[in-house]
Order: structure tokens, then C-alpha cells, then sequence
């Protein structure tokens, strides 16, 4: 068996599969090891691993509605994402599951998802004491505010609005992550059935022969005896494939790739969920304490008939300032945010190559705000209206010095749209650009049972087959997608 990608899904698989002995596994990695390494292993220290050597920091192309300056941070170590990101960890709804099985992926609503969540192997537990009280007096005033429930632990049961301090995937006393790689491989590196090639990039995949990778200066294949799966992630699985000449046929000839395979699907449905930022000078130093410098959050429901949010919020404990900068505003010495956000973005973009040498970044267009009834774009107008209700309410309001950005002069929803696309960043979630879907789905990469279209021994296992995104932050339902991945391959094993 061999894995593309020892990320956040391709840990999860390479572990279940190599427990069993008979079964020999190799993970091929890009990025070095993450053992022993507490730059990475610190959930804290998170920030300052983002455009460093363990990120592929990804530029996007220009976009006429959003901001066109943000990169995408995409991990290059062990672990993946994981291994990088802030590990809120989040269940998602059963009605997130419910667009999946709507949108042809048999076998992935909640019910049958619920197994795998039990099942995983990663810590997760809400922020532990002693938390901030910065974040205890945002949740506090939301809930005086907006009305909506205090929640304990948003993974307890379904929810359809609240605020809370969420639930991170870490070991409180430690302060380390429990990424993929800590959770599922860091105890089982002995198993002599488990090779994990670290450093080791994949640029080209032939399911008849092998992968083809770069290891320092050495170009070499490695075969599965059984089968392939890519678990590079969302923007480099189909990136492999494209080089690979798998995708869109018309799209691989203009670029002298030969076709292997018309499968045009491949990068499309680039999804993210963007977010702007409202942000505040701080009256006062905010105390350290902290899981990862954004504990708690809210979840509104702007149509009170709805059963699932449709507005969500990061509280940011620390000034995150790079777009505001970037703008003109202020960078005060304290200050703290809140996050508008897209939990289910209409806005959907597409990945392509530049060219056909393996070592230029593929051109990212996220389309962000481009959907047709404007959904997008009045969700973080409504976001930035309802983040000031909360900032006058205690005993959040007396946290604030001043509002610096947007700034209070602007208040027309064409003010803060314009305000709230320029300055909007991403949480760093692009998925469903192989995206899962029914045989008879024209623009699906993938089946149900994670098959590549058109070659029964590639299976694709990670953001990427995401049918459509979910409400909450998405890692959690990547590692479901691991589990259930190897699940499926264990059964055609057997
Ligand atoms: C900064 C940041 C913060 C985030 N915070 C959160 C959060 O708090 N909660 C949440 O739910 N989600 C969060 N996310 C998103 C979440 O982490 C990802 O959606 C998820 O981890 C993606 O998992 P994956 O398996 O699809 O890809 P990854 O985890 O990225 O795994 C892909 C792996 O493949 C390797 N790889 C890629 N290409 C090749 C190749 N060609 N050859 C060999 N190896 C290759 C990479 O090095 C990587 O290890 C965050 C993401 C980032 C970047």
C-alpha cells in the first residue's frame, strides 16, 4: 500500500492499515519529521511556523471581489496541516453530512459517520483552565447580546447557535498538539510493516507503474502491490493528478501534458470559508493565558427557522493585523478581534497549472464573493453589524479602547462590504477539488468508496473529495475521512 501525503488524513490511514502485520504501508511525505521537534509539537507556536520551511505557503491569483494578497499556509511536515493549524476540532452537523449524501456520497451521513468520530484517536477536550478571561467576557457578552445558548463543549451534541470556548484537539498539561502524526503515528514508528519516507516529494503517479518521487537530487518509482492513495491535500492532490494527466482533458493538452485520463472535475470546486476581521484596540493588556491565542467563538443563526448556523466567529485574543495593515489601519500594541465567517460559502473557484514543470505552484482562484445572489459578501456585512452588538454589550464592551477597523465611520452595508472583502483572509480550509459524488456525476472524482474515476486502485483521502463544506472548521472531517478510508481498504483487503 502506498500513501501520497502524511497529513492529517494520510496519518490516520497509514497507522490503521499497518496494525495490521500482513499489511506493508509506505507513507511518502514531503516535509521533514515532526518528532521531537517542539516548534512544531507546541500548539502555540503555530503562528510562527506559517511562511517558514514548513509551510508551501501558496499565493492566489487575483481576485476581482476579494483580497487578492492572502496566501495559503499548507503544511510541510509530518502530521500535515495537523501539525500547523490551531486544531479547533469540530463534529460536523448532521446536516453537513446530509449535503454530502445529497451530493452522491452514499454511506456519509451522520449515523454512519458517528462510529469513526468515536473512534478517533486524537485528544480533543474543550480549552482547559485556566482560560482567558478576555474570551470569557466575549462569550459572556454574546450570549446577553445575540441570545444564543453558553456552550460547554460543541461536541456533546448538535448544536444550531451558541457561543462557547471550543474544543481543541491538545494535551492541556503539556501544551502539545495532538495532531495526526502524534496521534496516530508517533506510537507505532516500530512497526516493521510501516516505512515512512519523510522529505520525499511525489510529482507524478502512474497507477500502472508507480509513483514517481524526488528525494534530494534522486529521482525514484515506488509501486503498491495492492493500491494508491493520495492524501495530499486540497490543493496538492490535484496537482499530482494534473501532472499526472488526470483531469480536464481540453485544460492538460494546452499545457503539453499527455492524457492519461479525462477527468474534469479534477480542481474544480475550490472551496474555502472566508472571513473578515473586525478589529480592536485592547483598554488593557490581555492576560497570556491561552489554547492557541483564538479559544472561543459563536455560532449565529441569521434565519431563526434554520437548523444549522449560518454566521460564524473567531474571537482573535491576539491583534491580527497583516490585512488591516496592508489597508492603512492601525496596529495597536493590544488589541483583539472578531471574525466574520462563511460557514457554507456559495462562491466556488477552480485549480489549474501554470505550466507542466512539476516545481511551479499551481494557480489557486478562489473566486471568493464571485456567487451570483451576493450570499457571500452580506454574510460579513451582517457578521461585522452583529460583531459591534457584541462589542457594546459588558462585559465584553469594556475590553474595547476604540474600534480600528472598520473604523465606526463605516456603516452602509456598501461600506462594509468593500471594507470586509479587502481586508477578508481565509481560515486556511480549501477542499472539494476531487470532490466525492454518484457514477453517474459527470464532475465527481471521486466514488463513494473514495475510487478515483476510471482506476480501481487509486483512492483519493483527504480534503480534496469534500462534496461541500461543512458549517465548522473542517480537520475533524478529514480525519473521519481517514478512518472510514481505511476502513474501506481494509474490507478489499480482505
Ligand atoms: C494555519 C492553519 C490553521 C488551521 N486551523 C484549523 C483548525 O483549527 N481547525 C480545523 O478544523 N481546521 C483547521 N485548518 C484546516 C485543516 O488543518 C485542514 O483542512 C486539514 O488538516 C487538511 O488535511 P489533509 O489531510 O487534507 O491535508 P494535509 O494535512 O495538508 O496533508 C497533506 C500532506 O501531504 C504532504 N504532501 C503534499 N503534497 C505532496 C507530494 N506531492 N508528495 C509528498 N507529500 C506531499 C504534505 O506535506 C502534507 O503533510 C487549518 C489549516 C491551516 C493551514
Amino acid at each position: 500500500m502506498v500513501i501520497v501525503g502524511g497529513g492529517t488524513a494520510g496519518s490516520v490511514i497509514a497507522s490503521r492499515l499497518s496494525a495490521d502485520p500482513a499489511v506493508r504501508v509506505c507513507l511518502i511525505e514531503g516535509g521533514p519529521s515532526d518528532v521531537g521537534d517542539q516548534r512544531v509539537l507546541q500548539l502555540r507556536n503555530w503562528l510562527n511556523l506559517l511562511e517558514t520551511e514548513f509551510d508551501y505557503d501558496y499565493p492566489i491569483v487575483e481576485q476581482p471581489r476579494g483580497n487578492s494578497h492572502l496566501r495559503h499556509s499548507r503544511a510541510r511536515v509530518l502530521g500535515g496541516c495537523s501539525s500547523h493549524n490551531t486544531m479547533i476540532s469540530f463534529l460536523p452537523l448532521p446536516g453537513d453530512f446530509a449535503d454530502w449524501v445529497a451530493a452522491g456520497a452514499t454511506g456519509w451521513s451522520y449515523d454512519e459517520m458517528l462510529p469513526y468520530w468515536k473512534r478517533l484517536a486524537v485528544n480533543i477536550t474543550p480549552v482547559a483552565e485556566p482560560r482567558n478571561p478576555l474570551a470569557a467576557d466575549f462569550v459572556a457578552a454574546c450570549h446577553t447580546a445575540l441570545g444564543v445558548p453558553i456552550v460547554e463543549d460543541f461536541n456533546a451534541s448538535p448544536f444550531v447557535d451558541g457561543t462557547g470556548f471550543f474544543s481543541v484537539g491538545y494535551h492541556p498539561e503539556t501544551g502539545v498538539r495532538s495532531s495526526a502524526s502524534v496521534s496516530y503515528l508517533h506510537p507505532h514508528l516500530d512497526r516493521p510493516n510501516l516505512t515512512i519516507m519523510t522529505e520525499t516529494w511525489a510529482f507524478h503517479l502512474d497507477p500502472a507503474t508507480g509513483v514517481t518521487v524526488r528525494q534530494g537530487d534522486e529521482v525514484n518509482i515506488i509501486k503498491a502491490r495492492h493500491e494508491y492513495v493520495l492524501s495530499a491535500g486540497a490543493i496538492d492532490t490535484p496537482r499530482l493528478l494534473l501532472l499526472s494527466g488526470i483531469g480536464p482533458a481540453a485544460d492538460l493538452e494546452r499545457l503539453g501534458i499527455d492524457v492519461r485520463a479525462d477527468v474534469p472535475g479534477v480542481g474544480e470546486h475550490l472551496l474555502d470559508h472566508p472571513e473578515s476581521l473586525i478589529l480592536w484596540e485592547a483598554s488593557r493588556p490581555i492576560p497570556p493565558m491561552s489554547a492557541m491565542d483564538s479559544d472561543a467563538g459563536l455560532f449565529v443563526r441569521r434565519d431563526p427557522s434554520a437548523e444549522r448556523p449560518d454566521l460564524m466567529f473567531h474571537l482573535y485574543q491576539i491583534p491580527f493585523t497583516v490585512n488591516t495593515a496592508r489597508l492603512g489601519y492601525d496596529v495597536p500594541a493590544h488589541g483583539f478581534g472578531m471574525t466574520p465567517n462563511v460557514p457554507r460559502p456559495r462562491s466556488a473557484g477552480r485549480l489549474t497549472l501554470a505550466d507542466a514543470d512539476p516545481g511551479t505552484k499551481p494557480l489557486l482562484d478562489f473566486r471568493y464573493f464571485t456567487d451570483a445572489g451576493g450570499y457571500d459578501e452580506q454574510t460579513i456585512v451582517d457578521g461585522l453589524r452583529l460583531a459591534r452588538e457584541v462589542a457594546a454589550t459588558e462585559p465584553f464592551a469594556s475590553w474595547i479602547a476604540r474600534e480600528i477597523a472598520p473604523g465606526p465611520a463605516l456603516r452602509t452595508d456598501e461600506e462594509l462590504s468593500a471594507y470586509g472583502r479587502a481586508a477578508h483572509h481565509t481560515v486556511f480550509h480549501p477542499a472539494g477539488t476531487c470532490r466525492m459524488g454518484a457514477a453517474g456525476d459527470e464532475l465527481a472524482v471521486v466514488d463513494p468508496e473514495l475510487r478515483l474515476r476510471g482506476f480501481p486502485n487509486v483512492r483519493i483521502a483527504d480534503a480534496s473529495v469534500f462534496p461541500t463544506m461543512p458549517t465548522v472548521n473542517p480537520m475533524v472531517a478529514v480525519f473521519l475521512i481517514g478512518e472510514r478510508a481505511a476502513d474501506l481498504i481494509s474490507a478489499d483487503l480482505k
